[in-house]
């Protein structure tokens, strides 16, 4: 007798160790992917053009855009359920994920957890609205991995700031209403709230990508950009500022990379299950079978590990190298898994008509941003050892 067919996720029982209310959540923003994201995602990647400003302001209306946060209009949900909802945003795309990613967890929690009231008063809920957007300039074409090394630099005017330098790679550059810039001072790194209608900041968008298509990327341009005193974040000084950021993004990714993994899993599974060659479905081969078990232990070992990091972190015990784990590893094995079931559909995986290579590609991103596999490796590496490995 054939035995009921399983989802991975089923094959796990991983809704037992979600709340009711996380589970209501994920719904909530699965059906959204699925009616609104699914049916026209493929179009978006292909011409690299998104609705951004239409996709904010529903994702604000769902409540997703800096939920996790306390106050100013955000949601103030669990760590976990922001997880969840990365993944389900993700299983629709990488690049709608980072939208809210860089909105929540970067933008939104540099100016909750660094910024002046006035700051959060001024740009927080309508953030969280999604009626202004985001973006996180930290990275510069020369320094990456080591942003320590940073050239950006923010000089005193009288009492203002004279911004000057480049960010590269800057999602939601080119929609930003406001950007968190982080810049070399005489104090130190610290960071800026600069609305991107200032003179002398320029946002160009980075064309020719393979990846995160339906996302926007850009290069920042900062001239002579004139910013009040009050511009600067005043409650922290240091790489700890965006550090901080990082890890709230990377927290999400640990989660938001599953979500792309599965939506490659169960495409493949059911793909196997209808293609016919040599007089059977291709599922009923052993070869078949075993690299969907094992994509499938590799999915739910990735979820259990993406839990527990969530259940640390809503006791406030979560610390950066355990959140390197997640990301690591399940930036890693949602690559690999892509990879394979873009194996399985044959000729068909290379098409949009199927998500797989899409998810296949934005993954390379995501494998490289919010702290590289090496970076990461280094991080555990180090929290193992004691011993710093990064030079
Ligand atoms: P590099 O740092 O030059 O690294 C190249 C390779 O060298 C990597 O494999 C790396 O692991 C390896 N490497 C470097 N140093 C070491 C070492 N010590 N030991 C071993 N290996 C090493 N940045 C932002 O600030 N804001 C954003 O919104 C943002 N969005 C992005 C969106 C996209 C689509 C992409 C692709 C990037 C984005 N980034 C953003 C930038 C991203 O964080 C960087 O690309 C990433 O940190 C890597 O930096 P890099 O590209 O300069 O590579």
């Amino acid at each position: 007798m054939a035995i009921a067919k399983q989802s991975p996720f089923g094959l796990f029982a991983i809704d037992h160790l979600l709340t009711e209310e996380e589970r209501m959540m994920r719904d909530v923003v699965r059906s959204y992917v699925d009616d609104r994201v699914k049916p026209e995602i493929a179009d978006w990647f292909e011409t690299g053009e998104i609705p951004a400003r239409e996709l904010a302001k529903e994702l604000g209306d769902l409540g997703v855009m800096g939920m996790h946060l306390e106050g100013y209009g955000c949601a103030g949900t669990s760590a976990v359920a922001y997880g969840l909802a990365c993944l389900e945003l993700e299983a629709g795309d990488s690049g709608l994920r980072s939208l809210v990613s860089v909105q929540g967890s970067l933008a939104m929690f540099g100016i909750w957890a660094w910024g002046s009231e006035e700051h959060k008063q001024e740009w927080l809920p309508r953030m969280a609205a999604g009626e202004a957007i985001g973006c996180f300039g930290l990275t510069e074409a020369d320094f990456g991995s080591n942003p320590s090394g940073m050239i950006t630099n923010a000089k005193r005017d009288g009492s203002d700031w004279i911004l000057n330098g480049s960010k590269m790679w800057i999602t939601n550059g080119n929609v930003a209403d406001v950007a968190v810039v982080w810049a070399q001072t005489d104090d130190g790194i610290r960071g800026f709230v600069v609305p991107t209608n200032s003179p002398g900041f320029t946002a160009n968008l980075i064309h020719k990508k393979m990846s995160l298509r339906a996302s926007v990327t850009s290069e920042l341009v900062f001239q002579n950009v004139r910013l009040p005193e009050s511009a600067m974040l005043p409650n922290v000084k240091g790489l700890k500022g965006p550090l901080s950021c990082l890890n709230e993004a990377r927290f999400g990714i640990a989660f938001g990379t599953l979500g792309a993994a599965r939506d490659c899993l169960e495409t493949a599974i059911a793909y196997s299950v209808d293609r016919v060659q040599f007089d059977k479905p291709i599922a009923g081969y052993q070869l078949t079978q075993k690299k969907l078990a094992d994509m499938t232990l590799e999915l739910g070992k990735g979820m259990l590990l993406a839990l527990h990091l969530g259940r640390l972190k809503d006791e406030h015990l979560l610390k950066p190298e355990q959140v390197s784990l997640g990301k690591l590893n399940n930036a890693r094995e949602a690559l690999a898994i892509a990879r394979e079931c873009r194996n399985i559909l044959g000729g068909n995986g290379i098409t949009l008509e199927y998500p797989i290579i899409r998810h296949m590609n934005n993954l390379e991103s995501v494998y490289t941003y919010e702290g590289t596999n090496e970076m990461h490796t280094l991080v555990i590496g180090e929290a193992l050892t004691g011993i710093a490995a990064y030079r």
